[in-house]
């Protein structure tokens, strides 16, 4: 599991987490919304220590992230993948080659089984006929899929996703919102997905945030929290954005 307790964090004098308290469950697929600027990249950077948090702990199978030695983090960031909004694809590298260097080099993979990893998943996405191009010659959605298959291929525990299709022209989303669909629904793989796709928020996740203001203010399953928000600040977020 992952658990968060009493998260803090502030850059500065801008307090941009306040009290965030969460349990995310080993296989769950938990979907957090919530407005611009409430804090929720900033949450997912402090899970896997992009950020360091000001107070509070973090803890990931029962083991304190939240100030753990450098070796200790390297070795739990290996549980924990993510996927950002600009695919963050190395450029000079092909669709197959930046699958295989994480899985190489932080998992200490020989070139034989990274590649064969790489291309199994790469398949997995769609991508079996493209895994020589270079990023630059894939569409947004395919190399946001590369970014997936990438993450995927490190076998983490907890894969976490921030606005992975908020970047990608209309047509491209469905696409990246199958794989999501199919990996939480197939592969046992705990999941936290920011994101404004309330479709995939409705049928896919098992538990919906909502945060605000650097706070969780909601929480329940996705029938629930649509359809009968109880704090009104979520019954406004949601009718503004359907
Ligand atoms: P969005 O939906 O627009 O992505 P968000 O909910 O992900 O918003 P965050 O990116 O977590 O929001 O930002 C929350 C607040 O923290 C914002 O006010 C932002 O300006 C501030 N912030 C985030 N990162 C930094 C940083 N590195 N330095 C200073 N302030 C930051
Ligand atoms: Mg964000």
């Amino acid at each position: 599991a992952v658990r968060i307790e009493h998260l803090n964090k502030a850059f500065d004098d801008n307090v941009v987490l306040r009290d965030v308290n969460l349990t995310v469950w080993p296989g769950e697929v938990v979907v957090v919304l919530g407005p611009s600027g409430s804090g929720k990249s900033t949450m997912l950077r402090c899970i896997n220590r992009l950020e360091t948090p000001t107070a509070g702990h973090i803890l990931f199978n029962d083991e304190e992230i939240t100030g753990s030695s450098k070796v200790r983090l390297c070795e739990m960031r290996k549980h924990l993948g993510m996927v950002f909004q600009n695919f963050n694809l190395f450029p000079h590298l092909s669709a197959k080659e930046n699958v295989m260097i994480g899985q190489v080099k932080a998992l200490g993979r020989t070139k034989e089984e990274a590649e064969a990893e790489a291309v199994r998943q790469l398949g997995a996405v769609g991508l079996a006929d493209r895994v020589d191009f270079m990023p630059a010659q894939l569409s947004g959605g395919q190399q946001q899929r590369v970014a997936i298959a990438r993450a995927v291929a490190m076998h983490p525990d907890v894969l976490l996703f921030d606005e992975p299709t908020s970047a990608l022209d209309p047509e491209l989303v469905r696409g990246v919102l199958d794989v999501m669909r199919d990996l939480a629904e197939n592969s046992g793989m705990t999941m936290i997905v920011v994101t404004h796709e309330m479709g995939f928020a409705r049928d896919v996740a098992d538990r919906v945030v909502f945060m605000e203001d650097g706070l969780v203010v909601e929480e329940g399953l996705p029938g629930d929290v649509f359809d009968h928000p109880k704090s009104e600040r979520t019954a406004a977020f949601l009718g503004n954005i359907e």
